[in-house]
């Protein structure tokens, strides 16, 4: 994502757009993450349920 302000690069994970937090860009813009529709949070939670299922792999 691109900082509507100044073009710089934003980083944020998935789980801040599920939690719809506000992240800064490099220069200290602040924006506000919208979950349009709620895809990320069902993304972040198909995600949390593969790392489960990894581990429990993992513990085999
Ligand atoms: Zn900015």
């Amino acid at each position: 994502m691109q900082c509507p302000e100044c073009g710089s690069k934003v980083r944020f994970q998935l789980s801040d757009v599920a939690a719809q937090r506000t992240v800064r860009c490099g220069r200290g813009h602040a924006m506000k993450l919208e979950d349009k529709g709620g895809g990320a949070r069902k993304a972040d939670k198909a995600m949390k349920d593969l790392e489960k299922s990894i581990k429990r792999l993992g513990r085999r």
